[in-house]
């Protein structure tokens, strides 16, 4: 099917793009890699009168560290470029584990974190990440810049939290306070499908202890899922084989999942416990806990 008649605009600054975006309200769409948008305007679930083109702004795809470790995701950030970072494996593991894993290749080549996170899917990978991590969006509004945390920023399905004529401009990830790990595991029927069922976990630890722990579940729930009892149940002690099975069981309790094409909700909560156990095995293997 063909898209709906639209007005197409490619701004060369934020402020124009804004003052667009404000001028046409609720009619108006940012487009970004478009790897999510043009499906649904090609099947008519979308019917912009304005199309909004990011792509001619300069300065937006960027990723780099601030002097105190912050880490800066521009809004033309490709997930390819995340992919192929060298500044994210070691420094920001559960980033890199997560970027080969989300969509294919050709959707990767276009599709950018930023516009993942905006289009609030409820099986996007990047929004669990953001959410491990504690991480925050920049959006660019009539009334100036403003922080928005990735716990608030999904308001469900395809839903996000930005006003009219805001567009967002940087994912955000705060700069860790002890020695950083974690992963991304991710259940999919073929490579390139959306979560089965999806693990973010980011861990920071100083003297053995885990001082920060961010878990979230990707499609098994109505959104993007923080295991908060799971996180709390970590933080504070050692990794060991007794808070790992807590951690396991109280995040498959968080989950929400629903029996689909992908699995039943039994098989979809197992995957969850399984993968938490996994994925913080693997963190403990030098203490001795098996992976
Ligand atoms: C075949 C296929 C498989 C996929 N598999 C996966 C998968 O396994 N996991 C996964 O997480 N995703 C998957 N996706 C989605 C993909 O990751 C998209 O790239 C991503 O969801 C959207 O990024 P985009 O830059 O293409 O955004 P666009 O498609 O351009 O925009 C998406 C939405 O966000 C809004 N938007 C975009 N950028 C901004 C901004 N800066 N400010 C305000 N609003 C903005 C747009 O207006 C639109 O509503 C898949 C997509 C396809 C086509």
């Amino acid at each position: 099917m063909y898209p709906s008649r639209f007005r197409y605009e490619a701004p060369r600054s934020l402020e124009e793009a804004s003052a667009l975006l404000t001028q046409f309200g609720d009619e108006a769409k940012v487009l970004a890699g478009g790897q999510s948008l043009v499906p649904l305007l090609k099947l008519r679930f979308a019917a912009p009168e304005l199309l909004v083109d990011i792509n001619n702004i300069p300065g937006l795809d960027h990723h780099r560290e601030d002097a105190d470790g912050t880490l800066r995701i521009g809004a033309l950030c490709r997930h390819v470029a995340l992919e192929r970072s060298t500044l994210l494996p070691g420094k920001h593991p559960l980033m890199a584990a997560a970027a080969p894993l989300v969509a294919d290749p050709i959707v990767r080549n276009r599709g950018t974190l930023v516009g993942s996170l905006c289009h609030s899917d409820p099986q996007g990978d990047w929004a669990s990440v953001l959410l491990a991590l504690g991480g925050s969006i920049v959006a660019l509004g009539p009334n100036g810049r403003r922080t928005i945390p990735a716990a608030d920023f999904s308001l469900g399905p395809f839903q996000n939290a930005l006003l009219p004529g805001e567009i967002a401009i940087e994912a955000v990830v705060p700069a860790a306070k002890g020695q950083v790990s974690g992963t991304y595991l991710k259940l999919e029927r073929r490579v390139g499908d959306f979560a089965t069922a999806g693990v973010a976990i980011a861990l920071e630890t100083s003297a053995g202890i885990v001082i920060r722990a961010g878990i979230a579940l990707t499609g098994v729930g109505a959104g993007n899922l923080q295991a908060t009892a799971a996180e709390q149940a970590l933080v504070g002690r050692p990794l060991s084989e007794a808070s790992i099975e807590e951690a396991a069981q109280l995040a498959a309790e968080t989950a929400r999942p629903k029996s689909d094409h992908r699995g039943s909700a039994a098989y979809k909560r197992h995957v969850v416990a399984t993968f938490v156990r996994r994925g913080l095995a693997r963190e403990s293997a030098p203490e001795g806990v098996a992976a």
